[in-house]
Formats: structure tokens, sequence, C-alpha cells
């Protein structure tokens, strides 16, 4: 962790990438830190201040194209989160917030440049995604069934640097056969829900990338809940 053991999470630009409730990943992340006794420090950070490289979690979330493809270029230009990541960040990226993570993807029918955070490219698909999302997680993140809801129009290509978060059960997610992407401490997914609401357990390994720390369990009956109401709404 980076300021005298608090735990900083920065969400990225909220005024240009949060149409599914976004912010409540942020609130999942703080909550279940505080739950464990580790002190937070939350930022919201618009697209016109300069992204800060010390913290320790980053969230960037869904968006439509025209907003989508203007904080490519600002976080580009920036170069905060690249330094951040060089530092050993974690990044939690959903669905805009993915794509603009690989080497290109597509925004009101232009290709645009990535980040080039993640080895993914995005093109055009030919129908939009949306619906219900689920599938069976990499057996190396040691995840349960991952829920989720997506909308979207492209469709991510994996490249070798990277493995799929998931195995599509129902939904399309990257191509209708692997879902989000993952590599070191940067995942991305088309999972919202908010996602990590809907999947607490993806919550806390962020938590783990981001402090090292061992987290006690904590009572999960709720989500426990809403797991099971979307589980059982695609079965
Ligand atoms: N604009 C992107 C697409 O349609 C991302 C959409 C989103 O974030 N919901 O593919």
């Amino acid at each position: 962790m980076s300021t005298e053991s608090h735990l900083r999470l920065i969400w990225l630009y909220p005024d240009l990438l949060s149409t599914y409730g976004d912010r409540g990943n942020l609130l999942i992340l703080a909550r279940r830190a505080d739950l464990r006794g580790l002190p937070v420090e939350c930022a919201e950070v618009r697209a016109d201040h300069p992204v800060p490289s010390d913290g320790d979690v980053y969230l960037i979330g869904g968006g439509e194209d025209g907003p989508q493809a203007l904080a490519a270029q600002r976080l580009i230009s920036d170069g905060g989160l690249h330094r951040a990541i060089d530092r050993g960040a974690t990044v939690f990226s959903v669905c805009a917030g993915y794509q603009l993570m690989g080497h290109s993807f597509f925004a009101k029918g232009t290709q645009c440049a990535g980040l080039g955070l993640l080895d993914i490219t995005s093109d055009r698909g030919e129908t939009r995604a949306v619906g219900e999302l689920t599938g069976e997680c990499d057996p190396m993140l040691g995840l349960p069934t991952l829920t989720g809801f997506e909308n979207h129009g492209g469709r991510t290509h994996l490249g070798q640097g990277v493995r799929p978060v998931a195995r599509v059960a129902s939904g399309i997610g990257n191509d209708g056969t692997s879902e989000g992407a993952w590599h070191g401490k940067i995942l991305g997914t088309y999972s919202h829900g908010p996602a990590l609401a809907r999947n607490p357990a993806l919550a806390d390994l962020l938590l783990r990338w981001a402090t090292g720390l061992t987290l006690e369990p904590i009572d999960d009956r709720w989500p426990t809940r809403l797991r099971e109401e979307r589980l059982s709404a695609v079965r």
C-alpha cells in the first residue's frame, strides 16, 4: 500500500465513463476493505485532472463511444496510469474502460488507439451484446461463477499476453466464447452490475492484489442473495 498504509482507491474519469452505476465498484471495494480494518482513501479523478500515479487500485468504467475515445486520448497523453502500473498498481476496468486498456478499439466507426496495457484488440460486432452475462472463471483466479450485465457493440480478441477471466456460460462477453482478460494485476470485464456488487470474491481478489494480505471472510449473505437471484435468471 502507498501513503502511511492507507489503501488508495482511484476512480478514473467518472465524468466520462460511468454509465452503469460504476461508482458502486468503488463503494464495494472501500466497504470490503473497511470491514477488514484497512484504512482507505478514495479519489475521483475527472478527465480534466491529472491522474495521480500513487494509487493502489484504479477503477475505470463503462461508457458510450464518444466519451470512451476521449478518455483513451486523455489517459494516453497523461501517462499517470502507466506510471502507476509500473509501480505495481491494480487496475479494474469495465466495458469501455476494458476495451481502452487494449491496443485498439472502435468508437463511432473509427479505430482508436488504446493504452496497450492489456494484449487485446476490440472491433465492431454485427449485433449489440445486451443482457445477462455469466461465465466460469479462470481456475488461476480462484473465483466462483462470474455474473453481470453486458451492453456493448464491440467484440474483443485476446492476444498471447493475457488470459480470459471466464469461459462464457450465457451471454457474449468478448466474443461469445471467452469473457474479460487479465494479466498481472490488470483485469478487465464486460460485466456491469456493478460487477463488484455481484461478484464480491472478485472485489476481494483486487484487494488481495493491492495489499498482498490474506483477507478474513465477512458476512456475505446479501451479496450471495443477489448472486443467486441473478444466476437463477439465466438458468
Ligand atoms: N462503447 C463500447 C461498445 O459499445 C463500450 C460500451 C459500454 O461501456 N457499455 O462496445
